[in-house]
This record gives structure tokens, C-alpha cells and sequence, in this order.
């Protein structure tokens, strides 16, 4: 039976979505149903995001019950590419692909390697028909991905946050010398025409829309979980029918396999995933501390 362990609330973040009035007793009562609601993951699953609402629906199909998906923030595609940007490593530095034609190599390199691509989408964006109704920018209802330049900024902003977190996450697999994240403005430079309608097409192309699942309902998340549980993720419709909560789900382990999935082709293997694991962990953080405002409460899931 895995083991969990509750910590305090981060406490730092510039986003809006938070735990709210939640007391200890009802978080701690609400984490313990999470080992109830671990379901196994296939190794054929499409990825899913950290986003704690549920999915009812595809693109393909809007009435279909989605099996449980593993979790990295944005879809492994997303994570993958940021972390490839992070580090500064993946691309040439004479590389004139574009934004869409790096994310495009990501997910066909992944899917080589038998790593299944995912995205989401959620009800407002498919009405709005993909756009901003203020700004008229394209959003496709994934936080992660409609912020990803913002998120991309804050390791700067945040370092110490997201070092000190990395390190607690990764325990002896942290190595300082791997947390090395190029330059902030060369970074941005690179991904200023990020546009989030990419990661939407790719993955319905790919997939014929059944790996874009549309999220229902509102972010209310109230705890954010670390799961190192291999092969499994939290059920989101079973937990928020037990524990009456929504939490933010990261799946540790997965993040081990796509970083070894894109280090596999790489000569120097374990330097490659090195670094492309610290980064992709720096992200999960990062995106956390854009999109909330540090009020949830983290809980790590072990065996
Ligand atoms: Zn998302």
C-alpha cells in the first residue's frame, strides 16, 4: 500500500486559482481516500495534464468516459518541449525550425519511443471556439498551455522556490549542477511564437482527437500530488466523488519515462536525461507557481 505524506502549503505563487477556506482536518481526511482512488495506468495510455478536473469526453467523442491518463504538466508533449527549450541542449543553435515544427519533433520522437502524446481542452474553449474573447489570442482551456511563455519566466523569478523543491522531489537523484536553465532572454526569444492551438492540433491530428480530453467543471484544487507510485494515477472522477475535493496531479514516474524516451537517442544517454529531468520537474513547479497562489497543499505519494 503506498505511503503519503502531507505538506505544508507552498505559499508562494501569482495565480488565482486556490485552496480557499479549506481547514487541516478536511484536507487530511480528503488525502487519505487518494491511495483509494489509484488506478494503473497502461503503458498504451495517451498523457493526460496535472489539471485536477475531470475529463468527460474527448475530441473524437464528447460523451465517452475517459480511462485514467498519466499526468505531466500540459501533456507530455509540453513538458517534453519545455524542458528541451530549458536546457538549452536539444536544439542547434542554427535550428530554424518553428515553434510548431520543434513541438511536431518532440511528438514524433516520443511516439517512437512509446510515449503516447496527450493534451486537454475544457468546455469554455471549445465554446469560445479557441480564442480569447479579451485579447483574441488563441487558448485552448489547458492553463499550461495558453501560459506557457509566462511559465517559461518563472524559474527566474522563483529560483530558490523551485530549486528547493526539486531537490526535496528528487531526494538523492537531485544533482545542483543539472538545475543550470539557459538564459531568460535567449529562452524567450525561442519560444515567443509559442501558440497554444499547436498542442491542440498535433495531438487531434495524431490521434483523431481521441487523445484530447475536454475537462468539465471549475479548478478548485486544493492539493497538488507528487506521485511516485509507478504505473498508477489518481482516478479524478472517483477522488472528487470520495473526497468531495479536486487536486492537481503530477506523476513523478512519468516524467522518468519521457525523459528517458528523448535521452535514449542521445550518445551521452544519462547526461541527456539528466538534465532534461531536472528541467522537467523545475516546469511542473513552475507551472504550479503561475497558475496558483501556493495555498494547496502538496502531497507526496510513495510506495
Ligand atoms: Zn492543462
Amino acid at each position: 500500500m503506498p505511503s503519503i505524506r502531507i505538506l505544508e502549503p507552498i505559499n508562494a505563487g501569482i495565480g488565482k486559482i486556490s485552496a480557499g477556506d479549506i481547514s487541516d482536518k478536511e484536507i487530511i481526511t480528503a488525502a487519505k481516500q487518494i491511495k483509494n482512488c489509484l488506478s494503473n495506468v497502461s503503458p498504451m495510455a495517451p498523457s493526460c495534464c496535472i489539471d485536477g478536473r475531470y475529463s468527460e469526453g474527448t475530441l473524437a467523442n464528447t460523451a465517452e468516459i475517459v480511462e485514467s491518463r498519466p499526468s505531466v504538466a500540459g501533456g507530455a508533449d509540453v513538458t517534453a518541449y519545455a524542458a528541451a527549450e530549458m536546457t538549452g541542449i536539444w536544439f542547434k543553435p542554427s535550428s530554424k525550425r518553428s515553434a510548431k515544427g520543434r513541438l511536431l519533433d518532440i511528438d514524433t520522437l516520443l511516439r517512437e519511443q512509446g510515449v503516447i502524446p496527450g493534451a486537454h481542452s475544457d468546455e469554455n474553449a471549445i465554446e469560445d471556439n479557441f480564442k480569447n474573447r479579451k485579447t483574441g489570442l488563441s487558448k485552448i482551456g489547458c492553463g499550461t498551455s495558453d501560459n506557457f511563455i509566462d511559465i517559461l519566466n518563472r524559474p527566474y523569478d522563483a529560483f530558490d522556490i523551485i530549486d528547493k523543491y526539486s531537490a526535496m522531489l528528487m531526494s538523492n537523484k537531485f544533482d545542483q549542477k543539472y538545475m543550470k536553465i539557459i538564459a531568460n532572454d535567449k529562452l524567450q526569444e525561442t519560444v515567443k511564437k509559442w501558440d497554444p492551438i499547436n498542442t491542440l492540433h498535433i495531438v487531434t491530428k495524431a490521434s483523431s482527437g481521441k487523445s484530447v480530453e475536454i475537462s468539465r467543471g471549475s479548478n478548485t484544487e486544493v492539493i497538488i500530488i507528487f506521485n511516485f507510485v509507478k504505473d498508477t494515477t489518481l482516478d479524478r472522477y472517483k477522488f472528487l466523488s470520495k473526497a468531495n475535493v479536486k487536486a492537481f496531479v503530477v506523476d513523478m514516474w512519468y516524467i522518468d519515462k519521457i525523459a528517458n524516451a528523448m535521452a535514449a537517442s542521445r550518445p551521452n544517454s544519462i547526461e541527456v536525461f539528466n538534465k532534461l529531468k531536472h528541467a522537467m520537474v523545475a516546469f511542473q513547479l513552475a507551472t504550479y507557481l503561475t497558475l496558483c497562489d501556493g495555498t494547496q497543499r502538496p502531497v507526496i505519494l510513495t510506495n
